[in-house]
């Protein structure tokens, strides 16, 4: 789609919702684009809507919303003043082998590149302090290369001149959930609170340098 790249969220929202330049638009309910403040110093960024989501039209609302608001509150990061999106704005679905729910189907790099347009314009409205990348799709979308989740997670990148936040790699929240065995849910949901704990840690040293430098000036 050819838009500059200034819009507001709720502009991008607007022209998001008739995007047709990958073939997921046949295959989601409706776009499911990103939410929260304009200019929120934290963006969190996910694979694609799921089921749910695509029905509610809002990012992280089901099952793996639920993990990501409890990890939120545990570590005393506000969902509310956070921007929540998702590097692929349609759902991608097949039906499940018993035919009773649409099961996802991962993005292919052609789709997260052809949706990138869109968390571009979200990075350009938002200028995120820190963005956090849940699972590898994401991880492309922002770092433009493949990430080992299970290696490289709880990394904490520093920002570089062509990219002026801070990124964290961690887990997909709905990779958690359906790791099979339990011990491996348990260890990843511990390993994903770790990781957003750094974010947090990260956010109030960025927010305490922000005073200080408020305080030089006015003195
Ligand atoms: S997934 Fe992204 S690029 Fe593809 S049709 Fe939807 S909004 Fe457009």
């Amino acid at each position: 789609m050819e838009l500059n790249n200034n819009l507001s969220i709720e502009e991008q929202r607007r022209f998001a919702a008739k995007c047709t330049d990958c073939p997921l638009y046949k295959e989601g309910t409706q776009t499911v684009y990103g939410e929260g403040p304009e200019r929120a110093e934290i963006m969190i960024v996910g694979e694609q809507p799921g089921d749910k989501e695509d029905l509610a039209g809002r990012p992280f609302t089901g099952p793996a919303g639920k993990l990501l608001d409890l990890t939120l509150q545990a570590t005393g990061i506000s969902r509310s003043a956070s921007y929540i999106t998702n590097a692929v704005k349609h759902f991608n679905w097949k039906p499940a082998p018993n035919g009773k729910y649409r099961q996802s189907v991962k993005p292919t790099a052609g789709e997260i590149g052809a949706c990138r347009q869109w968390f571009n314009r979200e990075l350009s409205a938002i200028q995120p302090k820190i963005i956090v990348c849940l699972g590898a799709a994401a991880a492309q979308a922002v770092l433009g290369k493949t990430f080992s989740i299970s290696r490289q997670h709880g990394q904490l990148l520093a920002p570089e001149p062509e990219r002026h936040s801070y990124v964290m790699v961690t887990w997909h929240p709905s990779a958690i959930l359906r790791s099979f065995k339990k011990e491996d849910r348990e260890q990843k949901k511990m390993e994903f609170l770790e990781d957003f704990a750094k974010v947090a840690k990260l956010l109030k040293k960025i927010r305490q340098q922000k005073t200080s430098l408020k305080l030089k000036r006015a003195a």
